[in-house]
């Protein structure tokens, strides 16, 4: 069994207590946490691999509770348009092929690692295709197929033709990722359902998804009330607003992942909070496209508001720090929407709401060795004053982060990839990027 041991490291360990040693060790044995405390290691040194981490934080890695890692095709495409998801993201993902959405999923996952990000709440096209290429980068990941019985193309022009043909044929792909992949790698790989959206789906194709997910015993993952056209569908089709057409559904709970949550009632968010539903909080994004849910009255009312990237640009540190700004500016308190509750809110609460609690979200003996490394002598991360937390989540940046380990595998060392060439990923990525932009715009005219 390999061991390995960071010394002389100041150690954010985000546990119950949130105890910080300020020069502390961390002992890493096979895939676990064995052992961690401040101080000098006096422990056997037989087989130990020493590293120095003298001037380096050790975090655990970040848990991103909603992302779709292909997403950085849009990159650099999307952030001015205001009316770039429906009118062009959405029309753009048509085009992709199995092998598009393989390259592109590398790509995002590499940026995510790059940033200290060790596991990802994934749903996206050809699922398949992305456990395939997260399995074989080294992230840690829980997947989904979006499953539609629309044409999302096609919901610019409010066209809501279902075809459930389609539907079923998603359903399918879901239920093969979950045959294939469920606790692949001793656990590195789960899966869950993937219904995409409250208005991408009907009420009959939902409930197919709820009688897979209970026949399997896996969780949901979904988006809901991300837009005003989405409220108006649901209303004119069931009556419902979308959170009390997830309770129609059997989807609303524990074991739903539900991101964005914008356009809700207060009916809706006490839905939220007694159903012990996780909102996937995604402030980045949503501070682009000027859209807020009322967060104010879901942190009063105990919704557990957890963070997630959502696509073009997979940074924990900068989403923690829009998620402090938005929030205060939406009227939530300090302590609330601060430091070290937006680091939990990246790290242990979205593994809590994962189902994986026991095993990451925190450095703790006997939990799984997926943590962070990030340089702390640089002038944004000096001087440090008694509080470390504040100083890290207010100025750390991902070009910070020097290692990344996962399941105890060196994943990122040096800031290098080490399960991949990454000059492969970039250059595939870019050209799979610009192909399906050229198949796109040439197709549209
Ligand atoms: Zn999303």
């Amino acid at each position: 069994m390999s061991r390995t041991l960071f010394e002389n490291a100041l150690i954010l360990t985000v546990d119950d207590q949130n105890t910080v040693y300020r020069s502390g060790w961390l002992l890493v044995e096979g895939d676990k946490i064995a052992a961690l405390g401040n101080g000098t290691y006096s422990g056997d040194r037989e087989g130990v691999a020493s590293v120095n981490a003298a001037g380096r934080a050790l975090l655990p890695g970040f848990v991103d509770a909603h992302t779709h890692v292909a997403g950085s095709l849009f990159k650099g495409l999307l952030e001015d348009d205001p009316n770039g998801f429906y009118g062009f993201a959405l029309p753009m993902e048509g085009r992709l092929t199995r092998e598009d959405v393989y390259h592109l999923s590398l790509l995002g996952a590499w940026e995510c690692m790059q940033a200290g990000i060790t596991t990802v709440n994934e749903i996206y096209h050809y699922s398949l295709q992305v456990a395939q290429a997260l399995d074989e980068i080294g992230i840690r990941a829980v997947v989904s197929q979006n499953i539609v019985d629309v044409d999302i193309g096609a919901l610019r022009y409010n066209d809501y033709t279902r075809d459930p043909a389609k539907g079923e044929a998603f359903l399918e792909e879901n239920i093969q990722l979950i045959e294939r992949y469920h606790g692949r790698d001793n656990g590195r790989i789960t899966c869950r359902v993937g219904p995409h959206a409250t208005d991408t789906v009907s009420m009959e194709l939902a409930k197919k998804c709820v009688a897979v997910g209970q026949k399997y015993g896996v969780g949901f993952h979904t988006h809901v009330a991300q837009s005003e056209r989405e409220v108006a569908q649901l209303k004119a089709g069931y009556g419902l607003t979308p959170v009390e057409f997830l309770r129609e559904t059997g989807l609303l709970g524990d074991h739903l992942m539900a991101a964005h949550c914008i356009y809700t009632t207060p009916s809706d968010i006490r839905l939220l909070a007694e159903s012990g539903t996780h909102m996937l909080h995604c402030t980045q994004g949503l501070g682009r496209d000027s859209d807020f849910p009322p967060t104010k009255e879901m942190f009063a009312a105990g919704v557990d508001i957890v963070l997630g990237t959502d696509w073009l640009t997979m940074d924990p540190w900068d989403n923690m720090r829009f998620a402090i700004g938005l929030n205060r500016q939406h009227g939530v308190d300090h302590a609330t929407a601060g430091a070290l509750e937006m680091l939990r809110r990246s790290t242990i609460q979205p593994a809590r709401a994962l189902g994986l609690g026991d095993r990451i979200g925190s450095l703790e003996p006997g939990k799984q060795a997926d943590l962070l490394l990030l340089d702390t002598t640089g002038p944004n991360l000096t001087p440090m004053f008694h509080d470390p937390v504040v100083t890290i989540v207010y100025n750390a940046c991902r070009g910070d982060v020097t290692d990344v380990m996962v399941d105890g595998r060196f994943t990122v060392r040096g800031r290098r990839l080490q399960t991949q060439k990454e000059e492969d990923i970039l250059l595939l990525g870019q050209t799979t990027a610009m192909d399906v932009y050229h198949r796109h715009v040439v197709g549209l005219h």
